[in-house]
């Protein structure tokens, strides 16, 4: 079956293809064997359009719709994962919060550096003891006359390390804490009293970083505040229908190359005298990986569709990031176990992809959590 996108996504697509194979390839090759990535990348998706794709025109942005950016998403995740971190830094959270909620001021200080890419901007939402229950957060912002004094911890904050700005979000009124207790902080880099403190990698590629930040007696003028105080929140959580599709296409376009690449792998590989590709096991494994990925492809779909048209879609996003990031899972691991040995082997696509995947079932919101938020919706 072919999904229905129309003409001009399709067209899209095809565009995307040539260009991911043509050029992000070479970088993604340059990126496994250097353990960083190349200071062209950037530009090379600057010039190409593919920086703040969502974001307004009045910001330099493309001002498309989300099964645009999704797409760009999905494309560019058969290749690598930075590049989907680069599509994000620039039309994510971050800038598409600050454009949304900003004062004047703000908007012309970040919106346009992070639309291009010139700028970088880092969410600091999770604490030592504050992951998955963020609302329990102990970081705490103060008034004193003419601003805010923060104390607390963040840590695991992606690209924080290299951010010009980050947004902290901390108590200012405990009692309510989600409730309209938690307010964004915009924290430019060096700000007396805000440091980072450690810098993590993970099980992902080398070049996602992870920091720490301690922020001591650090403060910050009223003008720091991002919206409304004790707007925080909502603020955090509003963007997260879009990071979840934004995660879920991440996975179909991963797991459609990890299912290209077996197949190849399973027409070439001999064993016993025949190509693996002939054994049932190994077709039985491709199979679902296939049904799997096409089954929530066109959920997925669907749902950037309803969004795009303005449709409350409830805990859709939820299911789509669930489904998604636990089916690249599967297809991950099948991928290796097709691959045997040379799927495990430092330096093999399969091994990275099957070691970036792991990500998309704890970050933006766990399994469990998109689990919990579904049956709520269920059970309202
Ligand atoms: C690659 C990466 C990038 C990240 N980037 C950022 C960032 O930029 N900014 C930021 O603020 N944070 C970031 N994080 C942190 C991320 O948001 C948290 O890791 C995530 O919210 C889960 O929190 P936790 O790790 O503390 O797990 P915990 O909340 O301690 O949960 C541990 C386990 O228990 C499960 N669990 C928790 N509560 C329940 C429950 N009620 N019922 C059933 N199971 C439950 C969870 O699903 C998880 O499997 C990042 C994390 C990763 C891995």
């Amino acid at each position: 079956m072919k999904l229905e996108i129309s003409p001009e996504l399709a067209e899209l697509r095809g565009v995307l293809r040539r260009f991911v194979t043509e050029k992000l390839e070479p970088i993604a090759l340059e990126i496994d064997r250097t353990g960083e990535v190349p200071a062209g990348a950037l530009t090379l998706l600057r010039e190409q359009g593919y920086l703040g794709m969502r974001l307004p025109a009045e910001f330099g942005g493309g001002g498309h719709d989300l099964s645009t950016f999704c797409l760009v998403l999905e494309e560019f995740s058969r290749s690598h994962r930075m590049f989907t971190l680069f599509l994000d830094a620039t039309s994510g959270l971050n800038p598409i919060a600050i454009a949304r909620y900003g004062s004047a001021e703000q908007k012309a200080r970040y919106v346009s550096g992070l639309a291009s890419g010139h700028l970088r901007a880092s969410f600091g939402l999770t604490e030592p003891e504050a992951g998955s229950d963020s609302q329990s957060m102990k970081t705490r912002a103060e008034k004193i006359e003419g601003g805010w004094r923060l104390n607390g911890r963040k840590h695991w904050i992606s690209g924080a390390h290299v951010a010009d700005v980050v947004m902290v979000m901390a108590l200012t009124d405990p009692a309510k804490r989600a409730r309209g207790g938690i307010t964004a902080f915009l924290i430019d880099k060096g700000t007396p009293g805000f440091k980072v403190t450690r810098v993590d990698t993970t099980i992902g590629s080398d070049p996602i970083k992870l920091a720490e930040l301690t922020i001591e007696d650090c403060v910050v003028p009223d003008s720091a505040v991002l919206g409304e105080v004790g707007q925080g929140f909502r603020i955090a959580m509003d963007s997260l229908t879009s990071g979840r599709l934004g995660v879920a296409c991440s996975c179909l376009g991963t797991a459609d190359r990890l299912i290209e690449m077996s197949a190849a792998f399973a027409k070439q590989r001999i064993t016993f005298g025949q190509p693996l590709a002939e054994r049932q096991a190994i077709q039985w494994m491709l199979a679902d990986s296939v049904a799997e990925l096409e089954m929530a492809r066109a959920y997925t779909y669907e749902t950037l569709r309803r969004v795009d048209a303005g449709e409350e879609v409830g805990s859709a996003a939820s299911i789509c990031k669930l489904t998604c990031s636990e089916m690249v899972g599967r297809v991950a691991d099948r991928a290796v176990q097709i691959h045997g040995g040379a799927g495990l082997m430092r330096g093999s696509v399969v091994e990275r992809f099957y070691r970036d995947v792991r990500h998309y079932r704890v970050g933006e919101g766990s399994s469990e959590i998109q689990r919990m938020l579904i049956a709520r919706d269920l059970l309202r």
